[in-house]
């Protein structure tokens, strides 16, 4: 079993995109919302809740959360106000922006009852690789138990969607399972 993941949506150019391939190959995955881009789009957001796939807090601002007990509080509360009225939540998940965290951030997600998750394969498409390296860096060392980061916004242009069309059938075929984070870890 592996893990998709997608941060710094939603999107309304990108999340529908990576949606639809999820749904064809009718897996599932679980993406970690920025809260300010949840209230800014609005239709990706119910969109993304609207396709069963898990959603996680990736923060309000995308600001790091090592700045302090009260900011991370801050960051990872806003940010549920802004996705929990729709969301049951069975686990809740946080993902810390460029994964920082230090002690206090431990602290605050402990107090919120959030589950830290980091990932163990980075695709960096994020850096504007081409979609058969960002593939490569995937399929050359996946194995069970990996949660994958990629993205549902990139600045400038994503080549994550033309990516996942290899990756998913290439690891289907090696008989991988996709499953939520909150599925891989329990
Ligand atoms: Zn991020």
């Amino acid at each position: 079993m592996i893990a998709l993941t997608f941060d710094d949506g939603p999107h309304p150019r990108y999340t529908p995109q990576i949606l639809e391939i999820l749904k064809e190959y009718q897996i599932t995955a679980t993406f970690f919302v920025i809260g300010i881009n949840a209230v800014n789009y609005p239709t990706a957001m119910k969109a993304l809740i609207g396709s069963g796939c898990e959603i996680g807090n990736h923060t309000y601002n995308h600001r790091t959360l090592d700045k302090g007990k009260e900011h991370a509080l801050d960051e990872i509360k806003k940010c549920e106000e802004q996705i929990a009225e729709n969301i049951d939540f069975d686990v809740k998940l946080l993902r810390p922006p460029q994964g920082k965290l230090n002690a206090e951030t431990i602290s605050a997600a402990n107090e919120l009852d959030y589950n830290i998750i980091l990932w163990s394969i980075d695709t960096l498409d994020w850096a504007h690789n081409s979609p058969q390296n960002i593939a490569k860096t995937v399929i050359s060392s996946v194995k069970g138990g990996d949660i994958i980061l990629m993205h549902d916004y990139v600045s400038g242009g994503s080549t994550t969607c033309e990516a996942l069309r290899i990756i998913i059938p290439a690891l289907m075929a090696q008989g991988y399972e996709f499953v939520t984070v909150s599925e891989l870890i329990s």
